[in-house]
């Protein structure tokens, strides 16, 4: 008798602290059109062309994330809109949605391309979609950004918005830079109807100056908001580091990503992979698994193997520190990792 025996299906992704990994952050690109003084340097070396993944080797590297149960994948950057294929990266994931376990694609952008792709993107299935905006003042945003115009920031959000896609503004709080604005970005964003996300700085790759001197504790600037309106915490948790609360006076989601003043580790459902093929299991520690070798000299099967083991190793937790005269707690910048 020949009895077929089915295979059996993949094993879902968990580490070593039983933290399910189901959420993929896909850098397809280093470089930007912007220089957010937080982000990196003026001057900053990006990767050699020659050593980033083809669009056909990151669609086969999601498909195996997708394969061990990773449900869903932010593109980010770097500026994920500066690499000229990436909406065809876009549209291959999106055909991936409610198709196989894929539940949910998005994207981190500047927005400064927005116009070009907005309804590309929004056809390809995406419905959120994260835009970084640290001020409304144009002035502000030139000197912060070093290269970029307000103007074609908030003209690619309203072609987002026009497209449909869900906003949700990230917002860096810093000393000193914009933290007396950032009750007008909240209410701006509230009334566009944008969910909004402040985000301590943190201590990644080097900049111009020490992290201590950037570092604004979100606990301090909820305290302030707290003397203006009323913060009432929400439950909703995308499986992600944010704390939501709700604005009762203007009716909005306001989100705190707090990595230095409330470590949200033990809920950590993520990895990161750079557009060369690096798998980073913590954002905020050295070490790498090198996925793009595995693929090109082994295939699948060693990309499979190389989750397995990236399993052991992921870190319980990041060992942040902002303290005057620390060093950055890893060298590789954020746009570098895919923040
Ligand atoms: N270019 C896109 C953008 O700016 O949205 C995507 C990549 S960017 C690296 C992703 C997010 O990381 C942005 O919201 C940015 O503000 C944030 N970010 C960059 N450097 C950071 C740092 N040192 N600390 C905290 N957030 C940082
Ligand atoms: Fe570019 Fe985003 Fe970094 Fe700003 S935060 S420099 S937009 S990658």
């Amino acid at each position: 008798m020949n009895i077929h025996t089915p295979p059996s299906p993949p094993r879902p992704l968990e580490d070593a602290f039983g933290r399910r990994i189901s959420y993929l952050r896909l850098s397809v690109t280093d470089r930007c059109d912007l220089r957010c003084t937080y982000c990196m340097k003026a001057r900053p070396e990006f990767l050699p062309k020659s050593e980033v993944l083809s669009l056909e080797e990151l669609t086969e590297l999601a498909q195996a994330f997708i394969r061990r149960g990773v449900t869903k994948i932010r593109i980010t950057g770097g500026e994920p809109l500066v690499r000229r294929d990436v909406v065809t990266l876009i549209e291959n994931l999106g055909q991936e949605i409610g198709q196989s376990g894929l539940e949910e694609l998005c994207l981190t952008s500047n927005a400064t391309q927005m116009p070009l792709y907005a309804e590309r993107i929004a056809a390809a299935g995406v419905k959120r979609v994260n835009i970084s905006l640290d001020t409304l003042n144009p002035r502000r945003f030139a000197e912060l950004t070093r290269t970029g115009q307000l103007s074609r920031t908030l003209d690619g959000i309203a072609a987002a918005k026009a497209a449909g896609l869900a906003i949700k503004i990230n917002t860096v709080a810093m000393k000193g830079d914009n933290e007396h604005e950032i009750e007008d970005l909240i209410s701006w964003a509230h009334a566009e109807g944008f969910d909004i996300t402040l985000i301590e700085v943190m201590p990644v790759g080097e900049v111009e100056t020490h992290r201590s001197n950037q570092f604004l504790p979100l606990s301090v600037v909820r305290e302030q908001l707290e003397t203006r309106w009323t913060l009432k915490d929400l439950p909703d948790s995308t499986g992600g580091p944010s704390r939501y609360a709700r604005i009762a006076e203007t009716g909005g989601r306001i989100g705190f990503i707090t990595p230095l003043t409330q470590n949200f580790c033990a809920g950590c459902n993520r990895v990161r992979l750079t557009c060369t093929g690096k798998l980073h299991l913590c954002l905020g520690r050295e070490g790498a698994l090198d996925l793009r070798a595995a693929l090109r000299e082994g295939g699948p099967g060693a990309v499979d193997a190389l989750l397995d083991q990236a399993m052991n190793i992921k870190p319980e937790a990041h060992d942040f520190s902002v303290a005057p005269g620390s060093q950055p707690s890893v060298a590789r910048s954020m746009a570098e990792t895919g923040g």
